[in-house]
C-alpha cells in the first residue's frame, strides 16, 4: 500500500489525509504543533460554493453548514454607508450546486481534525527531506525520521518543503495589514446585511456573519510591511483607522475584546509553474499562497486535497500521479492568486479620484462580475 507523507495539519494537511484515506491510501500528517487545538486559530472565513462542495465530497459539510451560517446576500458600500452593488449569493450558490458559507476558521479546522485527526503525529517538526531508493525519507527537529513513498508539503506560507524545492525567497507584501477577530453574534452590533464590505480610502471593513452565534469582521489598511500595534493597543489602533466609516463599523470593533483580535499583513506568492519534483509535492499555502481578497485560500486548498486524493488513488505510477495532480491545479490556482493580488492592491487607492472611479467601476460591473464570480466557483460534477 503507499504510504504517503503529509507535512503539516492546517486545513490542507487534514482535507488531505481525509481525501487520500478514503482513496485506499496510508497516510500519516506531521504536524509541528505540539497539540492540534493549538492550529485552531483565527477569525471567519468565507467558504464559496466549491469549497462546501469539496467538504461534502470529505463528509463534513453538513458540520460545516450546522456551525457555519450560510450568506445570502453581499453588499458593497463606501465608508459611509452608501450602496454600491449588491451581489444575490443565494441564488449563485443555488446555481453552483451549494450555498455560500462562513465559518470562524477554529470551527472548520476542528470539523477536519474530528474526521481525519486520528492520523497526525503533533510535536513533528520537519527540518528537511531526502530522496532515496525510491522513497522519501524526511528528518525531524526532534532528530528522529519518517519515512513514506511520497512526500506532501502542506506546511503553508513558510513551507520548509518548498523552501528546499524552490529555495528561499520571502513572501510578496501587497501594501496592506488587516486586523481580524470573531465576536459572539449581537443584533445591537451587527450589520443588517449577512455580507458587507465599506470601502474607503486605503481602508477596507468587510463583516459577516460566521455562525448561529458568531460574527467576523476583516479591517483591511494601507501598511508597511512589519507594522505592529503596541502592547495592548491593537482595538485602539484599527479604531483609529476606522474613525470616518459608518458607526456600525465603530460598533463592532468596540464590542470585541483585545486579545479576540489579530493582526496580520497580507501577502502572498506569484504563482509558480511548477509545484513538486520527483515524489515530492505541494499543496494548500504552501504551493499558492494568496491574499485573501476573493476568500479562497481554503477552498483552493481543499480543491487540492480533492484532486490529489483521485490522483494518488487513482494511478500505481506515483510520480505521474502527483505530476497529474499538479497540472489539474496549478491554472486554476494561479487564476485566483492573480485575481486575489489585484483586488487587494485595489483597496490600496487613497486618492479621492482613484476612489470614485474604483466605486463606479464597482457598481456598473458588478453582474458581469457576478457572473465570473459563479463560473469561478462552478465545479465540473
Ligand atoms: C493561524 C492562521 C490563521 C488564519 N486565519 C485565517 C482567517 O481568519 N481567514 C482566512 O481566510 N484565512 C486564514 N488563514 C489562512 C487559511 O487558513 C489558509 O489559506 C488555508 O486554509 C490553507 O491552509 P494550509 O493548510 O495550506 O496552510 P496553514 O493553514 O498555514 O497550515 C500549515 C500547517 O503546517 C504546519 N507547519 C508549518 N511548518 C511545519 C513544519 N516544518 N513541520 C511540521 N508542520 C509544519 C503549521 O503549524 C500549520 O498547522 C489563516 C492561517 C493561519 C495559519
Amino acid at each position: 500500500m503507499t504510504r504517503v507523507v503529509v507535512v503539516g495539519a492546517g486545513i490542507g494537511g487534514l482535507a488531505t489525509s481525509i481525501a487520500l484515506h478514503r482513496s485506499g491510501v496510508e497516510v500519516i500528517v506531521l504536524e509541528r504543533a505540539a497539540a492540534l487545538a493549538e492550529v485552531e486559530l483565527g477569525a471567519g472565513i468565507t467558504l464559496w460554493a466549491n469549497a462546501m462542495l469539496m467538504l461534502d465530497r470529505l463528509g463534513v459539510g453538513d458540520t460545516i453548514r450546522e456551525r457555519g451560517a450560510v450568506l445570502r446576500c453581499f453588499e458593497q458600500r463606501t465608508a459611509r454607508g452608501r450602496l454600491l452593488t449588491r451581489w444575490p449569493l443565494e441564488e449563485m450558490g443555488r446555481r453552483a450546486g451549494a450555498p455560500i458559507c462562513a465559518i470562524s476558521r477554529p470551527d472548520l479546522h476542528s470539523a477536519l481534525a474530528r474526521a481525519g485527526g486520528e492520523r497526525v503525529k503533533a510535536g513533528c517538526e520537519v527540518e528537511r527531506f531526502e530522496l532515496a531508493d525510491g522513497s522519501v525519507r524526511v528528518a525531524l527537529s526532534s532528530g528522529s525520521q519518517e519515512a513514506g513513498d511520497v512526500l506532501v508539503g502542506a506546511d503553508g506560507l513558510e513551507s520548509t518543503i518548498r523552501r528546499q524545492l524552490h529555495g528561499a525567497h520571502p513572501p510578496r507584501h501587497s501594501g496592506l495589514t488587516t486586523w481580524r477577530a470573531s465576536v459572539p453574534y449581537d443584533e445591537a452590533i451587527a450589520p443588517d446585511v449577512d455580507f458587507v464590505a465599506w470601502w474607503g480610502s486605503g481602508t477596507r471593513f468587510v463583516a459577516f456573519r460566521s455562525g448561529p452565534e458568531r460574527l467576523s469582521w476583516e479591517g483591511i489598511v494601507t501598511s508597511p510591511p512589519g507594522g505592529e500595534d503596541p502592547p495592548g493597543a491593537r482595538k485602539q489602533a484599527a479604531l483609529a483607522r476606522f474613525e470616518d466609516f459608518t458607526e456600525q463599523v465603530e460598533r463592532m470593533i468596540d464590542a470585541t475584546s483585545e486579545e479576540a483580535i489579530f493582526r496580520t499583513d497580507v501577502v502572498d506568492r506569484r504563482p509558480d509553474r511548477h509545484w513538486g519534483s520527483g515524489r515530492v509535492t505541494l499543496l494548500g499555502d504552501a504551493a499558492h499562497p494568496m491574499t485573501f481578497a476573493v476568500g479562497q485560500g481554503a477552498a483552493q486548498a481543499l480543491e487540492d486535497a480533492d484532486a490529489i486524493g483521485r490522483a494518488l488513488g487513482e494511478s500505481g505510477d506515483l510520480e505521474a500521479a502527483l505530476r497529474s495532480y499538479e497540472r489539474s491545479r496549478i491554472a486554476r490556482a494561479a487564476h485566483f492568486q492573480t485575481l486575489a493580488w489585484r483586488l487587494a492592491r485595489a483597496g490600496t487607492l487613497e486618492s479621492r479620484p482613484a476612489q470614485l472611479v474604483r466605486n463606479a467601476a464597482l457598481a456598473l460591473t458588478s453582474p458581469i462580475v457576478c457572473r465570473l464570480l459563479e463560473k469561478d466557483i462552478t465545479l465540473p460534477a
